[in-house]
């Protein structure tokens, strides 16, 4: 297993976690894994770049490549692409296929952990409208199983760093601009922001949603400056497609109401573009409730 980038510490304490190569971490073993490998299936994405610094290699590798995926927009870059957007999560598809090719639902404790934290993190713990009727007939599944719901789920929500929980109220007093006539939020987070917060990845999941339970916002932006770029993440409420802003402005993608992408920029810049493209979208926006 290879990840382009280090792991989300909340998904660490995972069975089979410590078996994930990271590339940017292990390049000589992931070039290798890479280079030896008859076959890829990737999983979770549907663009070659969000493979990172691992892109050129899969590019070169002369394997049978699989994409599964439940991304809209898929592109060309795979031998076979199975994707369904109308999937709450990846996970939801891949058990689906799995399932197929066993005959039947197939079940040991850390596949049906791996399975429910993936539909979890995906619905946003089923806040998110994407999960379905078989999704919830999947966790049902899982909830016979014996699934242990209250210790995954606890793991996954309840294990947050106090510097974490410091760093979300630093961002929501002082980083973050309501824009009432846009119907819009955003947060912004400097790398200064994060150091001084003893930032570990995955601290600032979930906080491009906060700003959409204020009444009138439906879009929300979270801006964190990188070493050399700008990480941006979206969030909609109803129908203002996020993954088309994201893809036309940011190089980004991602799903109608959840998308990110980035820019070339300093954080000054990138918040200065960003203002001039949300009035393009003006009218979008304001047609929305
Ligand atoms: P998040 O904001 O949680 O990082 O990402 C939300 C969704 O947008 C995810 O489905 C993710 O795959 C997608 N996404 C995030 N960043 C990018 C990006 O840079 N490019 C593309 N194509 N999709 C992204």
């Amino acid at each position: 297993m290879l990840s382009p980038n280090n792991l989300q510490e909340f998904l660490k304490w995972m069975e089979g976690a410590e078996l994930i190569n990271i590339f940017i971490k292990q390049r000589v073993e992931c070039k290798k894994l890479i280079r030896e490998a008859d076959l890829i299936i990737m999983l979770d994405f549907n663009q070659s770049n969000r493979l990172g610094e691992a892109e050129k290699y899969i590019k070169d590798s002369r394997a049978y490549k699989v994409v599964i995926d439940h991304h809209l927009d898929p592109r060309d870059f795979a031998d076979l692409i199975i994707t369904d957007p109308s999937r709450c999560s990846t996970a939801e598809l891949l058990n689906d296929l799995i399932c197929d090719i066993n005959g039947g639902q197939f079940l040991n404790t850390p596949y049906a952990e791996a399975l429910y934290v993936a539909i979890i993190t995906d619905t946003g713990n089923f806040e998110y409208g994407t999960y379905s009727g078989n999704t919830l007939r999947t966790v049902a599944g899982l909830l016979d199983y014996g699934i242990e719901r209250d210790r995954v789920l606890n793991t996954v929500y309840n294990n947050f760093s106090e510097d974490r929980m410091r760093l979300m109220g630093f961002a929501l007093d002082k980083r973050m601009v309501i824009i009432p006539e846009y119907k819009s939020a955003y947060i912004y987070l400097t790398k200064k922001d994060l150091t001084d917060y003893n930032h570990l990845k995955g601290d600032t999941e979930g906080f491009v949603n906060m700003p959409l339970s204020i009444k009138g916002i439906i879009f929300s932006t979270l801006f964190i400056e990188k070493e050399d770029h700008v990480k941006l993440s979206f969030r909609s409420r109803g129908q203002f497609p996020v993954n088309e802003f994201a893809a036309i402005y940011f190089s980004g993608g991602g799903h109608l109401n959840a998308s990110g992408g980035e820019y070339n920029d300093t954080l000054e810049n990138t918040i200065s573009y960003f203002l001039k493209v949300l009035k393009e979208n003006l009218g979008r926006l304001k047609d929305q409730s």
